[in-house]
C-alpha cells in the first residue's frame, strides 16, 4: 500500500529535487509532518537537506511573528479590559462566559469576518430582543442590564483587546491568522521559501484559504489534496467532501491533485462489531490486535480513539508480545486518580454550609459524605500506610480510619474544619485537606503542601506514574501561582477551580514511545493525512463519532450562518472527511461500537456505519462487510448454591440453647419464624450491620424519638406513683414541641430538625404525639397510673428436649405498663400502622399455624407479653403493682395491647387468646396452653432434623441486612 504521504513525498521529491531544501511544506498536524519527513527521506534516492516541514498552526504563528497567549492569560487580560468599561463586573460571573467569548473572537478573525458589520448586526439583534413585548414598560433586572451591557460593549472590548495585545506583540490564535492573511501579499514577495506546498488539508478557515490562494496567485504554492470519488461525486449528499468539492470547483487549480477511486473499487474487509459496554471495547481492541499480528507480524495498525477516556483500557489490553507502540494522544490529566483527588478536595470545600452554632457564631462545616470520599481516596489511604510504617509517628498510626470511625460513631452529618483537625491530631495532612480556604492563595498553598506530602510517599517506591502525575500537577499549580494575584482578582474557590480545570483539561501526560512503531494509538484528529492498512476504531457511536450537535458560541446561530462562521454542520463535514479518508487505503477495518441498551444515555450506532452498510458496501463489490456482536467471554462461571443450609450440629444446638437461656423475646421468636437463617446470622453468628452516618431520621430512630418523648413525660408519674390527670396532659401538650426538638437532636446525635426531610419528620412527630395526648385527654383512661416504663418482664419455662430439660427464659420488654380502672395493660408502642384485624387469632388455626405463620407476628408479640405478665402477676406481683396499691390485686384484669401511632383512633388494641381443646368449645388454661405451644416451638428450634435455611418468602428479604449474602 502506498500511503498518501508517500505519494506526496515521492511527487515533491521528483518535482522539486533541485531546490528541495528551499521548500516550505505545510501539513495539518505535527504528527503528519513527522510522517511526511520520514516518507521524504525514503523517497529520496540521495542525501538531501530537509525542507521546512510544519503543521499549519505552527506555520502561521511563525509567519505572524507574535506570541500566541495561553487561554488563561488571555482571560485575565480580557477581564482587566472589561473592568475598565464596567467596574462592577464580577469575576466569578465573567469566568462563566469568558472562554467562549474569546473563542468567538478567535473564530471571527480566523474567518476574516467584517467586524464592523458583524457587531452592527449583533447590536440590532440585541436591540430587537430589548423590544420584546414581554419587557415592554418593565424595568430590566440587574442581570438583564448586565447582559445587554455586555453586548453594548462587545465591539469596544474586541478592539481594545486587540490593541493591547498588539502593543505587547502578543496575539490569540485567530488574531495571528488574520495578521498573516492581511500581509500575505507582502509575505509572498519577501519570503525565503521557494515554494509553499500544502498537503492533506481540509476544512480551511477563511484566513487559511486566503493565504493559500494568494500564494497560488503569486505562483508560490502548490496544494496536494487527498480526495476520493465516493464523496467527491457531484450532487452527493455525503458531507465528507463538502469542503474539497468547493475548493475543486472554485479554486480553478491547474490540476486537482489527487482524486483516487479507492473507496468504490478497492478490496476491503469492514467488520462492524457491537459490544456490550464502553470499557469492553478496549479488551476487544486488544484481541483484534492479537489476531492481526498472528497473520502478519509487522502489520501496520492504528487504534483510533474518538473518545479519549478509553486510552487506559486500551493500553491495559495491549498484548504483552507487542512491546513497541506509540501513543500520540497523551493521557488526559483528567483521567488520572490524582485529578480525582483534587476534585474531591474541591467538593469538600464547595459543598459545605455555614451553620449557626449554639455559641452564636457561624461556622463553616463540611459534609460527611465528601469528607469520607476524600479520606478514602487511594492516594490518602496510601499516605496512611506510609505513616503507619514510620516508627517516629506512632501517635498518627491508623489516624484516617480513626477519624472515619469517629464520624460514624458520633453520627456527624456536618463536620467543621476545627473538629477534623482535632480528630486528626493536627497532622499536616488534615491541615492541608481541611483548613478553610479564604482566597486562592490558601488554595495554592494547600496544593503545594499536598504535593509535598504525597511526594514523600511515592518518591520511595517505584511509582513512576504517580510521581509523574505529581510533577505535572506541580507545574500546573506553579503556572496558576505565577498568573494570579489572588488579592487583586478576588477570585472565588469556584472560579479558581474553573481555571485550574481548564488548565487540567488541556494537559496531557506525554508518552514516550517509538514514533514510527507499527502500532499507533491516536485520537481521530491525529489521523489526518495518515494511512494504515489495519484500523481499529472505537466508539463509532452517534454523539461520539460524529460529536453531538453543540452550539459553542455566544453568537446566535443565524449570525454564525450570515457571516460564514463555522457551525456544527461544518464540524460534522470535517469529521466525516477524516473518517472516510482514513478508510480509503485501509484493508482491514474494525469499527467497534457500544450496543444500545435500556440504560439512559447509551448511544446508537453511528450514522457513518449505516452509510457504509447501506451505500458504500452495496456499491463496492470488493468490500466484505460484516455486522457482528461481540460475545462476552465467561471465563469463570459464578455458581450460587441454591440454598444456604446450616445443619444443626452439636455445636449449633449448644449455641441455640444458650441463646434461649439468655431470653426468647417476641422479636426473636418472630425472626425465627420468618427466616431461621436471619435469626442465625443475628443471634448466633452475631453479624452486625456496617454503621453509617444517618443524615435523616430513619424509621427506627423516628420510633425511638416518639418513645423517648412519652417516656420523658410519663417517667415522673412512674416514680411518684401519682396518677396522670387532665391538667398533667394539658401541660404535656404545651411542652410538646420543645420536648420533641430536644429529643430529636439527642436521638440523632446533633442533626437539626430545621431543614429538609428532618423538618418534616419533626413536624410529623409533634403531630402524632399531639394527637395521642389529645385522645388521652378526652378518653376515660384518666386517671392513669403508670406502673412501669421500659420494663423487661420474664419468666422461666422448663422445656423437655430429649433427655434434657432446657431452661428457656421467655421475656418481653414493655414500653409501658399502666392501670386504668381495673384494667392492667402491657403496652407496646408501634410507629407503623397496625389494624385490630392483625391481632385476631382464629381458634382453629392456633394448633397448626400460630407459631409458624409470619402473618401472626403482632398477635404473637401480645401473646408472649400476656404470658409473661400473667406469670409475673402470679409469681412476683410486687414487681409490677408497686403503684397500684389502691386496687385489690384479685380485681385486676391483665391485658396486653398495641398502641399504633398511625392508627391512634383505634386506641390501645388488645387481643383475645381463647385457646380451646380439640372439641373447639372447652376453654384451655391460658398459661398451660401457652407453655405447650412454646415448648413445641423450642423443640422445633433445637431439632437437628430441621436445618437452618433461607426463607421462601421474598417479602421478608426485602429489608433484611443479609440480602447480599443470600443473593436475594
Ligand atoms: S436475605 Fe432473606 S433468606 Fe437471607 S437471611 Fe435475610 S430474610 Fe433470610
Amino acid at each position: 500500500m502506498q500511503t498518501f504521504l508517500e505519494l506526496s513525498a515521492k511527487y515533491v521529491y521528483e518535482k522539486y529535487k533541485e531546490n528541495i531544501s528551499d521548500l516550505c511544506i505545510v501539513l495539518p498536524s505535527r504528527r503528519a509532518s513527522f510522517f511526511f519527513k520520514n516518507a521524504l527521506a525514503q523517497a529520496a534516492t540521495e542525501p538531501i537537506w530537509s525542507p521546512e516541514v510544519s503543521a499549519m498552526e505552527d506555520f502561521i504563528c511563525r509567519l505572524a511573528k507574535t506570541d500566541v497567549l495561553e487561554p488563561i492569560n488571555l482571560q485575565l487580560e480580557l477581564y482587566d479590559l472589561m473592568r475598565e468599561q464596567d467596574p462592577t463586573l464580577d469575576f466569578d460571573q465573567f469566568v462563566t462566559w469568558a472562554a467562549t467569548l474569546l473563542d468567538d473572537f478567535s473564530r471571527i478573525d480566523q474567518n476574516l469576518v467584517h467586524t464592523g458589520k458583524l457587531f452592527e448586526y449583533l447590536g440590532e439583534a440585541k436591540a430587537l430582543e430589548r423590544w420584546d413585548p414581554k419587557y415592554l414598560g418593565k424595568e430590566f433586572s440587574p442581570t438583564m442590564r448586565k447582559y445587554f451591557s455586555l453586548w453594548d460593549n462587545i465591539e469596544k472590548t474586541y478592539h481594545n483587546l486587540k490593541k493591547r495585545l498588539l502593543e505587547k506583540k502578543q496575539a490569540y490564535t485567530g488574531m495571528a491568522f488574520r495578521k498573516v492573511a492581511d500581509n500575505i501579499d507582502h509575505i509572498a514577495k519577501e519570503s525565503d521559501c521557494a515554494q509553499y506546498i500544502f498537503i492533506g488539508l481540509n476544512a480551511l478557515t477563511a484566513s487559511e484559504e486566503k493565504i493559500i490562494k494568494t500564494l497560488l496567485k503569486h505562483e508560490k504554492a502548490e496544494v496536494l489534496f487527498d480526495s476520493d470519488e465516493f464523496y467527491m461525486e457531484e450532487n452527493t449528499p455525503n458531507r465528507a467532501g463538502s469542503f474539497l468539492r468547493k475548493y475543486k470547483s472554485t479554486w480553478k487549480l491547474p490540476e486537482w491533485r489527487w482524486q483516487q477511486n479507492l473507496l468504490l473499487t478497492d478490496d476491503k474487509e469492514i467488520n462492524v462489531i457491537g459490544v456490550a459496554n464502553a470499557s469492553m471495547q478496549g479488551k476487544l481492541a486488544g484481541q483484534l490486535l492479537q489476531e492481526i499480528r498472528q497473520q502478519d507480524k509487522h502489520a501496520q495498525v492504528a487504534i483510533v480513539l474518538p473518545d479519549e477516556t478509553l486510552l487506559l483500557p486500551v493500553l491495559h489490553s495491549i498484548p504483552e508480545n507487542i512491546p513497541n507502540y506509540n501513543v500520540t494522544m497523551g493521557l488526559s490529566f483528567k483521567g488520572t486518580p490524582l485529578f480525582n483527588l483534587i476534585d474531591l478536595l474541591f467538593e469538600v470545600h464547595l459543598t459545605g454550609i455555614t451553620q449557626l452554632q449554639e455559641s452564636g457564631y457561624k461556622v463553616y462545616q463540611y459534609h460527611h459524605l465528601s469528607v469520607t470520599k476524600l479520606l478514602t481516596h487511594p492516594f490518602i489511604r496510601r499516605y496512611e500506610l506510609y505513616v503507619n510504617d514510620q516508627p517516629d509517628q506512632e501517635k498518627y498510626h491508623g489516624m484516617i480510619q480513626r477519624v472515619l470511625d469517629k464520624i460514624v460513631e458520633d453520627n456527624k452529618v456536618l463536620v467543621s474544619a476545627q473538629e477534623l483537625l482535632k480528630l486528626g491530631q493536627q497532622h499536616p495532612l488534615f491541615e492541608v485537606l481541611f483548613k478553610t480556604w479564604r482566597d486562592c492563595d490558601d488554595i495554592i498553598a494547600s496544593m503545594y503542601r499536598l504535593i509535598d506530602l504525597l511526594r514523600e510517599v511515592y518518591s520511595h517506591g517505584h511509582n513512576t506514574i504517580e510521581t509523574e502525575y505529581l510533577y505535572i500537577f506541580y507545574t500546573l499549580v506553579k503556572r496558576l501561582d505565577t498568573i494570579f494575584d489572588c488579592r487583586e482578582h478576588k477570585i472565588s474557590v469556584r472560579s479558581f477551580r474553573k481555571f485550574l480545570y481548564e488548565l487540567i483539561s488541556s494537559t496531557r501526560l506525554p508518552f514516550s514511545g517509538e514514533p514510527i512503531a507499527d502500532l499507533q494509538i491516536m485520537g481521530m484528529l491525529e489521523t489526518r493525512a495518515l494511512d494504515f492498512e489495519n484500523l481499529i476504531i472505537l466508539s463509532v457511536n452517534e454523539n461520539t463519532l460524529p460529536a453531538p450537535k453543540r452550539h459553542q458560541s455566544l453568537m446566535p446561530y443565524d449570525v454564525l450562518r450570515e457571516f460564514g462562521l463555522p457551525t456544527y454542520s461544518e464540524t460534522e463535514g470535517a469529521t466525516a472527511y477524516n473518517f472516510y479518508r482514513l478508510l480509503q487505503r485501509a484493508k482491514r477495518v474494525n469499527l467497534l461500537y457500544v450496543l444500545p441498551s435500556d440504560t439512559y444515555g447509551s448511544g446508537e450506532k453511528s450514522r457513518f456505519i449505516l452509510q457504509l452498510q447501506n451505500d458504500l458496501a452495496l456499491r463496492n463489490p470488493n468490500i466484505k462487510f460484516r455486522d457482528m456482536t461481540a460475545a462476552v467471554e465467561q471465563k469463570m462461571k459464578r455458581e450460587y448454591h441454591e440454598d444456604i443450609l446450616i445443619e444443626k450440629d452439636a455445636q449449633t444446638i449448644e449455641q441455640l440453647k444458650k441463646e434461649l437461656q439468655r431470653g426468647l423475646y417476641p422479636s426473636h421468636l418472630n425472626m425465627y419464624i420468618n427466616c431461621s437463617l436471619q435469626y442465625y446470622f443475628t443471634r448466633i453468628a452475631k453479624m452486625q450491620e456496617v454503621e453509617e452516618v444517618e443524615e435523616q431520621l430513619g424509621a427506627d430512630k423516628f420510633g425511638t424519638l416518639v418513645h423517648q418523648v412519652l417516656e420523658d413525660f410519663f417517667r415522673e408519674f412512674e416514680q411518684t406513683a401519682k396518677p396522670i390527670e387532665v391538667a398533667d396532659v394539658e401541660l404535656m401538650l404545651t411542652q410538646l414541641p420543645g420536648q420533641v426538638k430536644m429529643e430529636f437532636s439527642r436521638v440523632t446525635r446533633g442533626a437539626m430538625p430545621e431543614r429538609g426531610m428532618n423538618h418534616l419528620l419533626y413536624k410529623v412527630a409533634v403531630q402524632v404525639l399531639e394527637k395521642y395526648l389529645q385522645n388521652l385527654l378526652h378518653s376515660d383512661e384518666l386517671p392513669l397510673y403508670v406502673l412501669r416504663l421500659e420494663e423487661t418482664l420474664s419468666a422461666t419455662l422448663p422445656v423437655q428436649v430429649g433427655d434434657e430439660e432446657v431452661q428457656v427464659r421467655i421475656a418481653g420488654k414493655a414500653d409501658r405498663i399502666d392501670l386504668t380502672g381495673h384494667s392492667l395493660r402491657v403496652i407496646d408502642y408501634k410507629t407503623g400502622k397496625v389494624e385490630p384485624g392483625q391481632l385476631k387469632v382464629k381458634p382453629e388455626e392456633v394448633e397448626l399455624q400460630f407459631t409458624t405463620d409470619p402473618k401472626y407476628d403482632k398477635a404473637r408479640q401480645l401473646w408472649l407479653y400476656q404470658y409473661v405478665l400473667q406469670r409475673t402477676l402470679k409469681e412476683q406481683p410486687e414487681t409490677i403493682l408497686r403503684n397500684a396499691q389502691h386496687v385489690e390485686p384479685w380485681s385486676i384484669q391483665p391485658h396486653s395491647g398495641i398502641l399504633s401511632f398511625r392508627n391512634l383512633d383505634a386506641g390501645v388494641m388488645t387481643s383475645e387468646f381463647n385457646f380451646t381443646e380439640a372439641d373447639g368449645a372447652t376453654p384451655k388454661d391460658f398459661i398451660a396452653a401457652s407453655e405447650a405451644l412454646l415448648s413445641d416451638f423450642v423443640r422445633r428450634m433445637l431439632d437437628p432434623e430441621e436445618p437452618i435455611r433461607k426463607t421462601n418468602d421474598l417479602d421478608v428479604c426485602q429489608w433484611c441486612p443479609y440480602r447480599g449474602i443470600c443473593a436475594r
